[in-house]
C-alpha cells in the first residue's frame, strides 16, 4: 500500500463515537467554534505586526518571534539579496504564500474535525477532489497577484468618492459591522446573479463542481467568477474607512477561515448560531445537487439575508451530496494524480466550449436568458 492509498482510505469511526456526536451535538458545536475562536485570536497579532511595518513584515516577524538583533541582520541581508534577484511579481506571489498563515495553522485544525465529525465518512481525507482543489489555490494565487493588487490599488485611486468621512469618528466596531453588513449584503447579490444569469452560472459552476467538498474547495473558482465575485468584498472597508489593520483582520483572516470551514465535510450547523453565521450545513446544502435545494443558501458568511429574503433552505439537519449534474464536465475523480493540473485548464477552458457552443446553436436572447427559465425549459442541467 502506497503513502497516497493511507491517506486515501475512508474513515471507521467507533459506533460509540458516533452515537455520542450525534446524541451531543453541542460537543463538535463547541469544539470547532472554541478551536477557530483561539486560531483568529493567534492570528491577528501577527498580522498586526506585520501590517504595522509594511514591506519588510517577514523580517519584522522575525524580529518579532526570535528578539534577537544577530537573527534579524542575517534576516535583513537576506531579505536584501531576495530583492536583488527576484523581480515584484515574484516576491508578490511568495508575500501571498507567507500572507496566509491562517490558512496554513486552520487546514490541520479542520482536517481534525473531518476526522472528528465527518459528514461522508466514505470520502477520503485526502482525495483527488482536494488535490485538485489545491491545485485551484496555486493558481488562484497568481491571479491575485496579477489582478486583484493592480485592481485594489485601481479601486483606492479612483473610489474615493465613495468614502463616507461621517464614518471616520465612528467607534472601530460600528465601522466594521457596517462593512461586514454592506459586504455580505453585496456578496449575497452578486452571488444570487450568479446563479440567475445563464452566462454567469457557467463560470460559476465550477465552484459547485465539486463532489467532495474539502478545506480548499473555496479555492476552486473560475478566474472569471472570482474576478465578479471578489469585488465586492473589499469595497465596503473602504466606504466606511475601516483601517487596514482591522480590514485586514477581518478579510485576511476572519473571511478566508470561514470559508473554509464551510467547505469542510463535516456535520456541524452551529445550532443558534446557524440563523446569523453560515456553517459547513448551510453551505453544503447551497452545493447539493438535489433539485429541491437549487439557489438555496447564497450567504457567504453570514446567513441573514437569506433568512430575509426567503431564499433559506427550511430543514437544518440534511447533509446531501454535492456536484453538478453535467455528464460532460472534466470531472477529477476517474483520472490519474498526475492528470490533475492538465485537468484544471480542461475545467477552466469548458466554459467557454459550452458557451462556443451556445452562440453556435442559439440566439442571443437566448444566450442572456435567465438561468431559472432556461432550467423550466429543460435545457440546464445543474
Ligand atoms: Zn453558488
Ligand atoms: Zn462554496
Amino acid at each position: 500500500m502506497s503513502f497516497y492509498d493511507g491517506l486515501v482510505k475512508p474513515r471507521q469511526l467507533p459506533r460509540r463515537w458516533v452515537r455520542f456526536t450525534e446524541t451531543y451535538p453541542l460537543f463538535p458545536n463547541a469544539f470547532a467554534i472554541a478551536g477557530l475562536v483561539w486560531i483568529c485570536f493567534l492570528l491577528a497579532p501577527i498580522i498586526n505586526g506585520a501590517e504595522k511595518h509594511g514591506h519588510s513584515e517577514v523580517v519584522e516577524t522575525i524580529s518579532m518571534l526570535s528578539g534577537s538583533q544577530t537573527v534579524v541582520d542575517k534576516a535583513n541581508s537576506l531579505r536584501e539579496v531576495y530583492h536583488s534577484w527576484f523581480p515584484a511579481e515574484v516576491r508578490n506571489f511568495i508575500a501571498l504564500l507567507y500572507s496566509n498563515l491562517a490558512l496554513y495553522l486552520v487546514v490541520p485544525f479542520l482536517l481534525l474535525l473531518e476526522c472528528l465529525f465527518p459528514c461522508k465518512p466514505s470520502q477520503p481525507l485526502i482525495g483527488k477532489g482536494l488535490l485538485q482543489d489545491s491545485i485551484w489555490y496555486i493558481a488562484l494565487l497568481s491571479l491575485q497577484v496579477l489582478i486583484f493588487f493592480p485592481l485594489s490599488q485601481l479601486f483606492q485611486e479612483h473610489l474615493s468618492f465613495l468614502t463616507i468621512s461621517a464614518a471616520a469618528t465612528w467607534p472601530v466596531y460600528v465601522q466594521i459591522t457596517a462593512a461586514i453588513l454592506v459586504a455580505e449584503f453585496l456578496i449575497w447579490c452578486n452571488h444570487f446573479i450568479r446563479h440567475k444569469i445563464h452566462t454567469l452560472w457557467l463560470f460559476h459552476a465550477i465552484h459547485h463542481s465539486q463532489e467532495e467538498l474539502n478545506v480548499f474547495t473555496d479555492d476552486r473558482g473560475h478566474f472569471i467568477d472570482e474576478l465578479v465575485g471578489s469585488l465586492f468584498t473589499f469595497i465596503p472597508f473602504f466606504v466606511f474607512q475601516v483601517s487596514d489593520v482591522y480590514a485586514i483582520m477581518v478579510i485576511g483572516i476572519y473571511m478566508p477561515i470561514h470559508n473554509r470551514f464551510i467547505h469542510t465535510n463535516i456535520k456541524i450547523n452551529l445550532g443558534w448560531l446557524g440563523w446569523i453565521f453560515t456553517s459547513p450545513q448551510f453551505h453544503r446544502v447551497h452545493h447539493s445537487c438535489e433539485p429541491e435545494h437549487i439557489d438555496k443558501n447564497f450567504g457567504v458568511h453570514l446567513s441573514i439575508f437569506d433568512h430575509l429574503f426567503g431564499t433559506a433552505c427550511k430543514s437544518r439537519n440534511v447533509y446531501p451530496a454535492t456536484g453538478i449534474e453535467d455528464p460532460q464536465f472534466p470531472r477529477e475523480q476517474n483520472i490519474r494524480l498526475r492528470q490533475l493540473p492538465g485537468n484544471m485548464i480542461k475545467q477552466t477552458i469548458y466554459p467557454f466550449l459550452q458557451l462556443f457552443e451556445q452562440l453556435q446553436a442559439s440566439r442571443p436572447v437566448h444566450f442572456f436568458r435567465a438561468r431559472f427559465f432556461s432550467r423550466r425549459n429543460g435545457n440546464i442541467k445543474s
